[in-house]
């Protein structure tokens, strides 16, 4: 049988090693935002590009931080790609009870997002999970949004 806790934390050092859509801003993006996580040091930026009927065309991230909030923003982008900005609301909000609690409705499949279920025996480290999505919900809120501009975005902390 297949240990199913070592296969997530492949995935998980897999995508912490070479994180996906990673160390570049997207091309003609109009959303960002940048994330600090202050108890383990974790920063990142995130920029977006949302298409006229709301669809998250292309994501990417940059920055630096520890195993756990690299794999989940590089998993986090390649889930988000082509969602409408109301699924990416949906998904973060599962995801995040998931990471606290370790529960997800059974009718609701988070994919390989479900590798995280095991983050919240490590309460320090949700904020860890957690802040790529943070990060990205802040972007996607226009009113706090800078349009193309990563330096002046909007910093959330997780503190
Ligand atoms: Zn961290």
């Amino acid at each position: 049988m297949i240990d199913l806790r070592e296969l997530y934390q492949d995935l998980i050092l897999d995508h912490g090693k070479r994180p996906r859509n990673f160390g570049r801003p997207v091309a003609n993006a109009n959303r960002a935002a940048r994330g600090h996580n202050p108890l383990c040091g974790d920063k990142l930026t995130i920029t977006l590009r949302v298409d006229e009927e709301g669809v998250i065309s292309d994501l990417a991230f940059d920055g630096a931080g520890c195993a756990i909030s690299t794999a989940s923003a590089s998993l986090m982008t390649e889930t988000l790609k082509g969602k409408s900005v109301a699924e990416a609301l949906t998904i973060f909000e599962q995801f995040h009870h998931l990471v606290t609690d370790g529960e997800c409705p059974d009718d609701v499949d988070l994919g390989s997002l479900e590798v995280f279920a095991g983050v919240k025996e490590f309460p320090v480290r949700v904020k860890c999970a957690t802040l790529a999505w943070h990060t990205v919900v802040s972007a996607l809120d226009v009113s706090q949004s800078t349009i193309n501009s990563p330096d002046s975005a909007p910093t959330v902390s997780t503190e």
